[in-house]
């Protein structure tokens, strides 16, 4: 049986992961701190054989006891705060997040001879010159601007992932995520489809940055995934590989699909546009297709439809959702208080 561990595994990408690998018949232990996942996306795993979540910070070296205990064959390694505003919320902890995580699950992959899955980024490629982006593009990144937290800690990490390899033979895979969405995505953390969704069910005014005319490409969660599994379960692709959509939308096209599905009579609002935020992002797709057989599957509008019906229940059952999806009030993050329970 296949020992898998997932960092960020209460997360939304995560969360989705270990049911696909448990679903496999994989033994899975995910691990988190709660940073900016919910213990409520793994809620229906409570009494399931297999599995097992630790509360743990990686920024700390992986725990040996308990279920960290065993050795594994495979560590999928999402733990970071993916938001925007959530990876702006304590940008020094996101930075130490990016490299202190990945040099842990690393080391442990080392330790473990395990494959281990970097969950990298679009970001990378900060605002490209290049369109769409290869994963030959070297990326045109502001060091010093409020998304450098979260660019350059994935940078680095990518760089780590390299090292670990080349000094110590570590079978490190690279995965470059687009804009990815589904039900789960924590509806306070300000991503502009939750965001969307949230607001027009609220009818409450869709902040719309900017005039609305930089585009994204989304991709559905369920055709990520299988982008990771091809991955890990490839013989000798160890990537950077992009994995995502290639269909690029604007963010008014967007707004318009959401209210045209919510059947909502929300007004788009028009914001200031944040610090260095990206023109236009689409991936070129040719070696995820070529090497993984990696398609996507899932029209955006058929995603959101299930996205949208995640968020009615939700709402419905009382969940607490902020329509503005502001950044949560700032605040140190003091990772001695997270204990460690195993
Ligand atoms: P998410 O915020 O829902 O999940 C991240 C998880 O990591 C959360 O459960 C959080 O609590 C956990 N975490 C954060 N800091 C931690 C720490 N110090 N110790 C332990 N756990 C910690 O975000 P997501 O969308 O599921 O993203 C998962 C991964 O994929 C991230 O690494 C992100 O950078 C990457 N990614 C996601 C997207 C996307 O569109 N969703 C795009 C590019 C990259
Ligand atoms: N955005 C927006 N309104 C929102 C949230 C985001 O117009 O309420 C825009 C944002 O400026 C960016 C795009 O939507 O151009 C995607 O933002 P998101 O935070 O989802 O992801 P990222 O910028 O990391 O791709």
């Amino acid at each position: 049986m296949t020992r898998s561990l997932v960092t960020g595994g209460a997360g939304f990408l995560g969360s989705h992961l270990v049911d696909r690998l448990l679903a496999r018949g994989d033994e899975v232990v995910a691990l988190d701190n709660f940073y900016t996942g919910r213990r409520e996306n793994l809620a229906h795993l409570a009494d399931r054989p297999r599995f097992t979540l630790v509360e743990h910070d990686v920024t700390a070296p992986l725990p040996r006891q308990g279920a960290m205990s065993g050795r594994f064959d495979r560590i999928f390694h999402l733990a970071c705060p993916a938001s925007p505003p959530a990876y702006q919320r304590d940008p020094i902890y996101t930075t130490k997040i990016s490299f202190l995580g990945t040099l842990h699950a690393l080391e442990r992959a080392k330790e473990d001879g395990a494959r281990l899955l970097q969950a990298s980024t679009s970001e990378v490629y900060g605002d490209p010159e290049e369109h769409p982006q290869r994963e030959s593009y070297r990326g045109a990144v502001n060091t010093l601007g409020p998304r450098a937290c979260y660019d350059e800690g994935k940078r680095v990490a990518e760089s780590l992932c390299m090292d670990f390899r080349r000094q110590h033979g570590v079978d490190a895979r690279l995965v470059r995520i687009f804009n990815t969405y589904g039900p789960r995505m924590d509806p306070n953390d300000g991503r502009v489809v939750s965001n969307f969704i949230v607001q027009a069910l609220a009818g409450k005014p869709i902040t719309m940055f900017g005039d609305g005319l930089q585009t994204r490409s989304f991709c559905y969660v369920d055709d990520l995934l299988t982008g990771f599994l091809a991955l890990m379960d490839h013989a000798d692709e160890h990537g950077p590989v992009n994995l995502g959509n290639d269909g690029e939308f604007t963010m008014r096209e967007l707004a318009d699909l959401v209210l045209e599905l919510t059947a909502s009579r929300s007004q788009i609002e028009l914001r200031e546009r944040p610090a260095d935020d990206p023109m236009q992002r689409r991936p070129d797709l040719t070696r995820a297709r070529t090497r993984l057989g990696f398609e996507h599957t899932v029209p955006l509008r058929t995603g959101l439809e299930r996205t949208i019906a995640y968020f009615r229940a939700l709402i419905a059952e009382g969940g607490k959702v902020i329509a503005q999806g502001p950044p949560r009030e700032s605040r140190p993050y003091d990772s001695r208080t997270q204990k460690e329970s195993l």
